[in-house]
């Protein structure tokens, strides 16, 4: 099972030549990070955009969003990604896959290292987004890749005419089992209560729908397997009561935690690990902006990561300025 979604237009630059010395670091490539890409790039600040390995960030990973505006017919998530990097790219934007393994925003210009090159840059954009959040329970990395998975449109395939157990109840575990109707026998979602979280016209959808079935107010304790997983042992919540729910595989979706690690120490984090900024997406380091999902816990939208991208993105430009007017 593959967890990676390369965009089609996606340019590969491994190893191709680029200035070390920059004005502009866009870290992350999700929307956030390419909104902040095409807004910088349109400032003539030609950004240096420098993506993990998937354009588009989790949003490349939806299958279908329905509430970006001006796609009244929904956009499938890695298109709306690659459309967001070829309009970036349009301007002048430079993507680089290539992580950032080592930040220094002590010193200024900043240093930021990846696996293969040392950079410097005047201002910089953390766009780093989210990842989603484990279980944690027994299982579940013995058999990542091996019948568990966190991304039903990467892998939804897999499971042709299969079983399936989605766990969680918020919008990506509706929206995404959702999707797995079109390919799938049977989802059964196991929700730790008695209610969606998800928005009410997913809710409908699911609930109306003869494949989804739901184990309510209990709790995934444990991913049973053999080569690959084959059950899992649910507890409910109210009773007490164990049970062993076979499967051909499951999705987790139980929320995200932020790419936030190698902030650690450069940039205040909340207690939840998230990026703080003010009201202009200033972070705690003058010149460093965050955009995205790094730094906000509580929308999380395609539409407000671009929002507040497109808003680091000025601020950056601004901040160049003035240093250079200084
Ligand atoms: P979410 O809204 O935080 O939902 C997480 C779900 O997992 C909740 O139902 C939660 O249960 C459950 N959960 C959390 N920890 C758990 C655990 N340890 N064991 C079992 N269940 C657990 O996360 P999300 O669905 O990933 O969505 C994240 C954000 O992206 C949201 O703001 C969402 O609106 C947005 N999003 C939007 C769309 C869309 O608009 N179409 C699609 C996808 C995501 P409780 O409900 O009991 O807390």
């Amino acid at each position: 099972m593959s967890e990676l979604i390369f965009s089609p237009t996606a340019s590969f630059n491994f190893g191709q030549q680029v200035e070390t010395e920059q004005d502009i670091i866009i870290i992350g490539g999700g929307p956030a990070g390419l909104t902040a890409a095409l807004y910088t790039a349109r400032a003539a600040a030609r950004p240096l955009v420098l993506i993990g390995d998937v354009v588009g960030g989790q949003a490349a990973t939806t299958h279908e969003i329905e509430n970006y505006p001006g796609f009244p017919e929904g956009v499938g998530g890695a298109a709306l990604a690659a459309q967001m990097q070829s309009h970036a790219e349009r301007f002048g934007a430079q993507i680089q896959f290539d992580l950032a393994t080592k930040v220094d925003f002590q010193t200024y210009p900043f240093k930021i290292e990846t696996s293969s090159q040392q950079y410097t840059a005047k201002a910089v954009i953390v766009s780093t987004g989210s990842a989603p959040r484990k279980l944690g329970v027994p299982g579940e990395d013995a058999f990542r890749a091996r019948g568990v998975s966190y991304c039903a449109t990467c892998d939804g395939y897999f499971f042709k005419d299969k079983n399936v157990i989605v766990v969680g109840g918020g919008n990506s575990a509706i929206d995404e089992s959702l999707f797995l109707t079109r390919l799938v026998n049977k989802i059964t979602v196991v929700h730790r209560r008695d209610q969606l979280r998800a928005d009410p016209v997913l809710q409908e959808r699911a609930l109306a729908n003869p494949k989804i079935e739901f184990v309510w107010d209990s709790v995934v304790e444990e991913i049973l397997g053999d080569q690959e997983a084959n059950a899992v042992r649910v507890r409910n919540v109210k009773t007490g009561e164990q049970s062993t729910l076979p499967t051909d595989g499951v999705f987790i979706y139980v929320g995200h935690v932020p790419n936030t690690q190698v902030f650690v120490g450069q940039l205040e984090l909340d207690r939840g690990g998230y990026v703080v900024t003010d009201r202009r997406q200033h972070t705690s380091v003058r010149g460093v902006f965050a955009a995205g999902d790094v730094q906000d816990a509580i929308f999380r939208q395609v539409v407000t990561a671009a929002g507040t991208g497109s808003a680091a993105a000025i601020e950056a430009i601004r901040f160049l300025d003035e240093q250079e007017h200084k």
